[in-house]
Order: structure tokens, then C-alpha cells, then sequence
């Protein structure tokens, strides 16, 4: 081993077999529906994720921003949690693309309840408000270090949102880790949703890809807004066979990913590092550095000098390690054993 890699589980690279499969897929054009590989995907992952229909994508970030503009109307506000993905690493896209002003809601590890939503909306009679429309959950929630959304508090915002004539986007991008972690099947968390999004290209393996699934009316909307932002495609079945054979052979793994992390977590508590052992629900772990007296960058240099990749939070003192496919038994037990000395050495 040289380098173990737990800055991302975006750093997974196609599999023999997901290459192979990728070699043996049928194609055609999937703007005309005639791309068999890429059908079948939108298929299973609407059914996975409990919606009627879903589109392939390039990104989960074009999913998210697509599923914006489905649900709501330029001056609409959304309400998120202020460290999520749609906020701070998509560049200001609700605003940009779909003209709405953005609300962050104050969090722990990465939810807010349904009654804070109740009370972030503004009243519709009032003039001067823009109108309050458009909530979006993270699950897991990345930020707040891969946790999971209990599903019994989805569902008290779902109906909080039918009360107050809201609609709810689910940025899924790892859902299927949710899912998996809290032993609840996706479409029994998924049909909660307006519109649900997933990411293809985190724990899942894939090169690359995403969907947005939701209802077929919306979806048929949604295909003209992927035209509309450049993400229509021509033969992406060569893509979408990564897709569909990660659902057959990638998805079970991920609690493997899970158990990795976990055993990450104890070994490194156990020699004495900062890490919340009851916060590590799925495949990340946080490390806080501040008992260490080190800076955030000082530590992710000395980590990696020894071989170790983590990479940043928006925590002002905590570092974040995730576990995915290419990661080892072997690896874990590497990065159990070097991070503590490469830590203690510089302090
Ligand atoms: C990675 C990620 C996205 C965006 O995915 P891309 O496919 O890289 O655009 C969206 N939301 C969350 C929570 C993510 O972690």
C-alpha cells in the first residue's frame, strides 16, 4: 500500500466487471428513447427509488438544479440546510438557474425538523415576501459527516409541505448508502418526494452519472430542462451500463463501505483521536483536530506525507474520511495504524 485514499468515495475507478460491462452494452439514441441501456436504468431506479419515472444525467448536480426548476418559479424561496450540497458547492445554482432565493435552516448533524419549516414560512398574503415553496432534504447529509434522515421525520415534513402547499426535493446523491445504513428499502424513503435525485459516480462506482426521478408529468419536463442545460446525450447506454450493473453488483457492497468506516472510526478512537463513534452511520468518518493543537491543512499534509488522503470539512477543525470500493481490509487497517503517528509526530 501506498496511498490510501479516503478523500472521496468519488475516487472509485470502473471495476473489470463494470468494464466489461460497459464494452458489451447496447446503445442507440437515448434523446429518441432509442438507447435500450439507458431505459432499463431510468426503469430500476425509478422503481428503487419509488417514483413513476426516471432520467439518466450527466451529474447529480444538473439533477438537483433540473429538479429545482421543476418545482418552483423564479422569486420562489427554497428551504435546505445552509451547509448542504445545493448551497455551498453548486455555485449558487438555485439562484442562477432557477431564479430563487436561498434560505439556509439552522441543523444538527444535517436535519431540521418539520416545525422549523413551518415556522420559515413566510405568509403568502404578505406582498413584500417572496413566496416560500421549495424544501430539500440531503440524505445522507454530507456536511454533517454521512448521516441519515430517520424516516419517520421525512415524512412529518412531507406532511407539514401538503399542509402549507410546499414541495420537497430529495438531493440523493447518496441515498442508496441511507438506505442501506438504516436498513429502510429507497422507495419506501424516495416516495416521500416531489422528485428524488441520485449520484451514480459516489459510492456506487460508476465513471460518471445520476438520475432525477419523479412523477412521468413531471419527468417529461424534466427531459426538456436536461435539452435545455446541455445534458441531453446520444448513445449514454456506453454510461448507463456502469448504472445498471452497479444496482446489480454495488449496492450490496455498500455495507461493507459502511463496516469499514465503523472499524476506521474504533481504531482510530481507540489510539486516541477525536471521532464520535455514534456519529458514524455510514461510510464517513469525521476526525477533529483540534484536541491535537494542529490546523485543519497542517493535518491533511502530515496525513498524506505518511499515505493517507482525507480532505476538508466545512467544520472549522475536522477532517473527513470515506470509505468506497477501492477501499481495502487491508487499507483500513493501514490508515488505522499510520494516521495517529502521523498526527502525533507533528504536533
Ligand atoms: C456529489 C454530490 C452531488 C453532486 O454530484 P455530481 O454528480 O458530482 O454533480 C450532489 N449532492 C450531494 C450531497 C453530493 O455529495
Amino acid at each position: 500500500v501506498t496511498f490510501v485514499d479516503l478523500r472521496s468515495d468519488t475516487a472509485t475507478r470502473p471495476t473489470p466487471g463494470m468494464r466489461e460491462a460497459i464494452a458489451r452494452a447496447e446503445v442507440g439514441d437515448e434523446q429518441k428513447r432509442e438507447d435500450p441501456t439507458v431505459n432499463e436504468l431510468e426503469q430500476r431506479v425509478a422503481a428503487l427509488v419509488g417514483q413513476e419515472e426516471a432520467v439518466f444525467l450527466p451529474t447529480a448536480t444538473m439533477a438537483n438544479q433540473i429538479a429545482l426548476r421543476l418545482l418552483s418559479e423564479p422569486g420562489d424561496e427554497l428551504l435546505a440546510d445552509g451547509w448542504s450540497h445545493l448551497f455551498i458547492n453548486e455555485l449558487g445554482g438555485p439562484a442562477v438557474h432557477s431564479g430563487l432565493a436561498m434560505r439556509p435552516l439552522e441543523t444538527v448533524d444535517g436535519r431540521f425538523t418539520a416545525e422549523q419549516v413551518r415556522e420559515a414560512v413566510w405568509d403568502r398574503r404578505d406582498t413584500h415576501r417572496p413566496i416560500t415553496r421549495l424544501v430539500s432534504i440531503e440524505n445522507t447529509n454530507n456536511s454533517a459527516g454521512g448521516r441519515i434522515w430517520p424516516v419517520d421525520e421525512i415524512a412529518a415534513i412531507r406532511d407539514v409541505c401538503d399542509e402549507l402547499d410546499l414541495r420537497l426535493q430529495l438531493d440523493g446523491a447518496r441515498l442508496m448508502n441511507a438506505s442501506v445504513g438504516s436498513e429502510v428499502a429507497a422507495a419506501e424513503i424516495g416516495r416521500h418526494f416531489d422528485t428524488v435525485t441520485l449520484c451514480l459516480s459516489k459510492g456506487l462506482g460508476c465513471p460518471l452519472g445520476a438520475l432525477v426521478a419523479g412523477s412521468a408529468e413531471r419527468m417529461a419536463k424534466a427531459r426538456r430542462l436536461k435539452h435545455l442545460f446541455g445534458g441531453a446525450m446520444r448513445q449514454a447506454g456506453i454510461v448507463a451500463a456502469a448504472g445498471v450493473y452497479a444496482l446489480d453488483n454495488h449496492v450490496a457492497l455498500l455495507a461493507d463501505d459502511h463496516a469499514r468506516a465503523r472499524r476506521l472510526a474504533e481504531g482510530w478512537h481507540a489510539a486516541g483521536l477525536a471521532v464520535v463513534l455514534d456519529q458514524v452511520e455510514t461510510n464517513f468518518v469525521q476526525l477533529d483536530v483540534e484536541p491535537l493543537g494542529l490546523g485543519k491543512f497542517d493535518a491533511i499534509a502530515a496525513l498524506k506525507e505518511k499515505g493517507v488522503g482525507v480532505s476538508n470539512t466545512v467544520h472549522p477543525t475536522k477532517l473527513r474520511a470515506v470509505t468506497h470500493l477501492d477501499v481495502s481490509d487491508e487499507d483500513i487497517d493501514w490508515a488505522i495504524e499510520l494516521a495517529p503517528e502521523a498526527l502525533a509526530a507533528h504536533v
